[in-house]
């Protein structure tokens, strides 16, 4: 079908929910895909931040099709191998204890929520449910992971949202102590805000927040939907920040495209979910498990080492190209949001990169790259060329 056919076609029978870039993909390799008229676009998107090896890496595909032909899916009232190791192998590279599976991660992050009351539930009794979180986070778009989100703009139209968030400034512990309470059972954090603009949050906050969570029992809850999986140059950003939280949610990346997310654990909240508090249908799938373990494979520590590498060297070229409508770059490893100079629209910008052959995203004011971390030298070349050409 032609892009104007598959146009047609959608805005007849598909809910009108997304602001499309007028572009239909068919097919890829790398960082390196082709729309349905051959026109080649370089990725610098990964969908958002979820082809972690690229499109169609010929190990992820090889692991897909094997675990396919064997047992597509089986319920969890069963075991099954992949998810067992995927597990295994998730806790040894991060620290962690355990790992429950879901598939998306608005359902992770949930599932965090859901952990941390239950924890304090089972220690304190009632009245101890309260969640604190960052201003311009975002959580998911549940009713629960909404109402976590720290953006007015999010609390609209879906009332009633689940109670018992409350929301403290990024980086100012006074802000946080302000909010606290009697009532609280955890804070919920990014560490790089990805959606609210491509934002770290400081390394001697983070660590102070820790300690603060220890002496009081509140779960730290570190949601690396967007970070984790390699993102930021290790395996968790938590890896680089020197804490360990209570408990980390993951997404996007982990599978490389097919839909996967989960949550990890540390020793003292593994016995906290219990047969039947807590599940999922689709949790641990071996199809999605044995891409999460392909993935991991590929994602080795070497290419995540050089993940910060290429991060660093794409920030410094594409601030060298001083192009007037760009500003400072920031973020960490190949999570990059560059600022976007007064007087120009980010929207627009990014809508003109896409349409000119390099697939982007928008952030907060500025535009946000999350490219493959595969991604080579050259494809990153020709991307910077894009930008050159288009925004100069
Ligand atoms: C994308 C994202 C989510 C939501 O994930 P879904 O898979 O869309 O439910 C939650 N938290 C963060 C930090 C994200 O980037």
């Amino acid at each position: 079908m032609t892009f104007q056919e598959l146009k047609e076609l959608d805005s007849r029978y598909v809910i009108q929910t997304y602001g499309r870039n007028p572009i239909a993909i068919d097919h890829g390799q790398g960082a390196t895909l082709y729309d349905v008229e051959g026109k080649e676009y370089i990725d610098f998107a990964s969908g958002i931040g979820v082809l972690s090896v690229g499109t169609a890496h010929p190990r992820w595909q090889a692991a897909i099709a094997a675990q396919a032909a064997r047992l597509g899916h089986i319920s969890n009232l069963y075991y099954s191998e992949p998810y067992i190791r995927l597990a295994q192998q998730l806790c040894t590279r991060s620290g962690m204890a355990a790992a429950f599976f879901a598939s998306g991660g608005g359902e992770a992050n949930e599932g965090m929520i859901k952990l941390a009351r239950k924890y304090s539930f089972d220690r304190y009794g009632e009245g101890r449910g309260t969640v604190l979180t960052l201003r311009n986070s975002f959580h998911g778009r549940t009713i629960t992971t909404l109402a976590a989100t720290g953006q007015d703009v999010f609390h609209n139209y879906f009332f009633p949202f689940t109670e018992g968030f409350r929301y403290a400034a990024a980086n100012d512990l006074d802000s946080l102590n302000e909010v606290a309470g009697h009532d609280v059972c955890a804070v919920l954090v990014e560490l790089v805000q990805g959606e609210g603009g491509v934002l770290p949050l400081e390394r001697d906050y983070v660590q102070e927040l820790a300690r603060l969570c220890a002496q009081r029992d509140w779960l730290l809850l570190v949601d690396e939907v967007q970070t984790g999986v390699g993102r930021t140059g290790s395996l968790f950003c938590f890896q680089q920040y020197g804490i360990t939280p209570d408990v980390v949610s993951f997404a996007k990346g982990i599978a490389g495209g097919l839909p996967m997310s989960g949550i990890l654990v540390n020793e003292k909240c593994r016995g906290v979910l219990t047969p039947g508090t807590h599940a999922t249908t689709f949790g641990g799938n071996p199809v999605c498990a044995a891409a999460a373990l392909a993935v991991l494979d590929i994602l080795d520590e070497d290419a995540i080492a050089r993940v910060k590498e290429k991060g660093a060297w794409l920030r410094e070229q594409i601030e060298a190209l001083n192009l007037p409508c760009l500003g400072r770059t920031r973020g960490m490893g190949l999570m990059i949001g560059v600022e976007v100079a007064d007087g120009f629209s980010n929207k627009e910008l990014c809508a003109r990169l896409n349409q000119a052959g390099l697939l982007c995203l928008t952030a907060g004011a500025g535009l946000r790259l999350l490219p493959p971390l595969t991604i080579t030298r050259e494809e990153m070349e020709k991307g910077l060329a894009v930008m050159k050409a288009e925004l100069s």
